[in-house]
């Protein structure tokens, strides 16, 4: 979640107006300001000079690759819009500048002003069609970037879209549809860190405290962390298993995260944090950046995985990809067979198999594995096999299975089907405890 530095042009200045607003719009604009640190405090020190109040001109916020800093109170109007003193575009609407310094990530600063604009909407209770063009108000070609580039004002758009509600359809909230040993399973085909595999029991035990899937946060972490490996900002030695930054962060930067004292607290954090965004009670004394999540607007709203974006990371795919890229694969995933090392498969080329088994004698053996009925269908991106593959390996393995239970029929041996962990039929359930969602 992007912090807003507050840094507010003083009152009785020029281009501090006062005019009370009753925000019906959010104008954009781009700053076209290319120099070289022409980033979003640069600008606020601008507003703050006696420059930008002779003409006079403001805006509520900047936003840049890294910050977003604020200038005016929310209730208050800026001089931005070009259309008069009594303009609806300055009267009405909030301004967001975003910037174009050659030294920034253009792109990066785009996914925070879609985040910003998002999440005025939200508070403001607006729309999308509420987010107008500098353009709009005055016929000035502002914002430049974004109506320069073909389908950029609509893709700005659409990353606000997208971290409305109501799009969303991954619980957050519910029972494990799967077990820790399956979550290993999967950690250890995506080849995670030892550490990663090792805490999953850690995040079984705290989803059965909380309420919250276990899965999911598990799959989480293995976004946030690259499966334990770390490798960015958050350092391994911080126990921090979900990007959880400290209370008064103001940037990326690796103290900017929280450092937990065991990777144990860690998961309890994690778990907290989560809370903080679903309204479910925590675990212990939570972490001081909970209450900064309890402090928004939507704090103990937040039900489904696909939320997350624009609120838990910047980026708006960020839900959508914890479930596509991690979690689908999760689900998929079979539990280890632990109790009997698997028999050595058929020696027989799966293409050479015939289609059908051997006709079978009567009766039945018994102790003949069922199919899989719960096998999940959503493939893994980028996991080895393919789920078709993985089905056609269970199958041939039930058939493997039969034969071998009808060979020793006569001695009435029964095969030990694998031990199932989990519930099938819990994958996916929608209702959370308490009633949320
Ligand atoms: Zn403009």
């Amino acid at each position: 979640m992007p912090t807003i530095i507050v840094d507010l042009i003083p009152r009785g200045r020029r281009n501090r107006p006062g005019y009370p607003l009753n925000p019906r719009y959010l104008t954009i604009h781009d700053t076209a300001n290319t120099g070289t640190g022409a980033g979003a405090k640069a600008h606020a020190l601008y507003l703050k000079g006696d420059s930008a109040a002779s003409i006079p001109a403001s805006w509520h916020f900047t936003v840049d690759d890294t910050f977003i800093v604020q200038h005016l109170p929310l209730d208050e109007n800026g001089w931005h819009a070009g259309d008069g003193k009594e303009g609806p575009g300055n009267r009405t609407s909030i301004g967001i500048e975003i910037c174009e310094n050659r030294d920034g990530i253009r792109a990066e600063a785009e996914k925070r002003a879609a985040w910003l604009t998002a999440k005025l909407l939200r508070d403001f209770s607006l729309k999308p069609v509420q987010v107008k063009q500098h353009h709009h108000w005055s016929g000035k070609n502002c914002p430049r970037v974004l109506r320069g580039r073909p389908g950029g004002w609509d893709s700005f758009l659409e990353a606000v879209r997208l971290q409305l509600p109501s799009s969303g359809i991954t619980p957050l909230a519910g029972k494990a549809a799967v077990t820790a040993a399956q979550a290993q399973e999967w950690a250890r085909k995506r080849q995670a860190h030892p550490r990663f595999i090792e805490i999953a029991p850690v995040y079984w035990s705290c989803g059965a405290r909380t309420g919250l899937r276990p899965e999911v946060l598990y799959a989480q972490s293995a976004k946030e962390t690259a499966f334990g490996r770390y490798g960015g900002a958050v350092k391994a030695s911080q126990n921090n298993w979900a990007g959880i930054k400290v209370e008064q962060a103001v940037g990326d930067s690796t103290a900017d995260f929280e450092t937990f004292v065991s990777p144990e607290e860690g998961v309890r954090g994690h778990f907290n944090h989560m809370c903080a965004y679903v309204g479910l009670k925590p675990v212990g004394e939570p972490h001081g950046r909970y209450r900064v999540v309890l402090a928004q607007p939507w704090a103990g709203q937040v039900c489904f995985v696909e939320e997350l974006g624009g609120r838990w990371a910047v980026d708006a795919d960020y839900g959508f990809s914890i479930v596509r890229d991690y979690l689908n694969g999760l689900l998929a995933t079979l539990p280890p067979l632990a109790d009997e090392p698997p028999p050595e498969p058929p020696m027989t080329p799966p293409g050479e198999l015939p289609e059908k088994p051997a006709p079978l004698p009567e009766p039945d053996p018994p102790g003949v594995p069922e199919p899989e009925p719960g096998t999940p269908e959503k493939p893994e991106p980028g996991e080895g096999a393919s789920p078709g593959t993985r089905l056609f390996e269970r199958l041939l393995y039930c058939i493997y299975s039969l034969l071998k239970g009808m060979t020793a029929r006569l001695e009435r041996k029964v095969l030990k089907a694998p031990e199932r962990g989990g519930n099938g039929c819990d994958k996916r359930r929608s209702e959370a405890p308490g009633g949320r969602s």
